[in-house]
């Protein structure tokens, strides 16, 4: 029986987050493999150590001392070596990194260095052995995850030892450090888990699995105990914010089983995440994406609107939520973060490029996201949102998800509504 186990950056922000993960690793010999984020935040006001490597990396660009960023790092990971009463010398090597980083070193090797010291200490705790994520992730010269070739190194670094291995980066073809998108860590296991033919890749982290709802709008949401790996997939890519998006294919396609677990509750079961989900183990859960614009253009006549809207994106650099075509009205939802300014220059282009009849863009709105494995379910929660004074104003559907437009004003009225309504049905 092997178990990759994968720590996120909250569990492992200080001494006592290291001392804790130990004995959850510990408590089960399947545990032989263990994969690290960097050092998250300690409050809600600290900063998570990726963040500070990448402000030291920008402070450096403009020509402005990063040492007071620097200090705060290494000493975050003294901290840790010394509450855990390490002995590893990580003096020499912090230096090092310091020095390098002042030398011009590239971003991807200067930010993967939380995961790499998290890796190092990580090691010295449990007495596992350190496999430098350089080593076995591999990329292609244009950043692509050689996944046979990475399964590989693995397979044979790994070999039946106990390990513990950096998340988050791996090398090019050269020898250099190339990163994941943030958050990537959760690739990193999920890779880990499939190349060593696991049978369970667990993902801990400070949330107990998968709820209803969020809990920050919702008091108490119900546990989601089963997902299947695609109704997963959906709720990433759809705002819920558990575990990186990418991180499910790796195990769906090893059909490897998922557990999202709690390092601060380690004895509540979370979610498991298989290929299906026992009878009656269904249940509705939400989640969100806020502040999106919808941009409307209809032109019946025009046979290659959605290539000329994709062209008019791809120009703009803007990568839409969601692109629909029907019948030569299309809709597309876009991210607000550029503001509205470049928002209206997109409305103009798209207006010359496409001629539409009509062209409209409308502002500030929000998707509410509903699982539901029964379509039963989808009337009954508009109803709901629609009966609590927010108009719905385009539904869509995204595997097993409603997507439901609403005001982004009215979108935490809207989640209440539909899940009291969720409440009352059976999925
Ligand atoms: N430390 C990286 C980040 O903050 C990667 C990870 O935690 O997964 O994005």
């Amino acid at each position: 029986m092997l178990k990759v186990t994968k720590f996120g950056g909250s569990s492992l922000c200080d001494s006592a987050g290291f001392s804790r993960v130990r004995e959850i690793v510990l408590a089960d010999p399947a545990r032989r493999v263990v994969v690290v984020s960097a050092a998250g935040k300690r409050h809600t006001a600290d900063h998570k150590i990726t963040d500070l490597l990448y402000l030291c990396h920008a402070h450096l660009q403009y020509g402005v001392s990063c040492w007071d960023l620097w200090r705060r790092i290494a000493d975050r990971y003294r901290e840790i070596r010394d509450g855990c009463c390490l002995t590893l010398p990580i003096e020499a090597e912090l230096d090092a990194i310091y020095a390098a980083m002042r030398r011009d070193t590239p971003l991807s090797w200067i930010v993967s260095r939380g995961e790499y010291l998290s890796a190092r200490l990580m090691a010295d705790l449990l007495g596992f052995e350190f496999v430098d994520a350089k080593d076995w992730l591999l990329f292609d010269s244009a950043g692509r995850i050689r996944q046979a070739a990475s399964y590989a190194a693995l397979g044979s670094l790994a070999d039946g030892r106990k390990i513990v291995t950096p998340g988050f980066y791996g090398a090019l073809p050269d020898g250099t450090i190339h990163t994941l998108p943030r958050g990537g860590s959760d690739v990193t296991g999920a890779l880990a888990a499939a190349a060593l033919h696991a049978d369970l890749y667990e993902n801990w982290t400070d949330v107990t699995g998968v709820l209803a709802a969020d809990p920050q709008l919702i008091k108490d949401p119900t546990p989601v105990s089963q997902l299947r790996y695609e109704e997963l997939q959906t709720l990433s890519r759809v705002g819920m914010q558990i575990l990186h998006e990418d991180a499910v294919a790796p195990v769906r396609q090893a059909q490897i089983p998922l557990r999202i677990c709690n390092t601060f509750e380690p004895e509540k079961p979370g979610t498991l995440v298989r290929p299906q989900i026992e009878p009656g183990g269904g249940q509705i859960c939400f989640a969100g994406r806020r502040k999106l614009a919808m941009l409307r253009l209809s032109c019946p006549q025009e046979p290659d609107a959605d290539a000329k809207l994709a062209a008019v994106l791809a120009q703009a650099r803007l990568a839409p939520f969601s692109v629909q075509s029907v019948c030569g009205e299309l809709t597309a939802l876009l991210p607000m973060e550029p503001g509205s300014e470049p928002l209206h220059r997109l409305r103009e282009q798209a207006a010359q490029a496409l001629r539409p009849q009509t062209c409209t863009l409308r502002e500030n709105l929000s998707v509410l996201a509903a699982l539901c494995r029964s379509s039963a379910a989808v009337p009954a929660l508009t109803g709901a949102v629609e009966k609590s004074g927010a108009p719905v104003h385009l539904l869509q559907m995204c595997g097993a998800c409603a997507l439901m437009l609403v005001n982004d004003s009215q979108y935490e009225q809207s989640l209440r509504a539909a899940y009291a309504a969720s409440r009352d049905l059976r999925d």
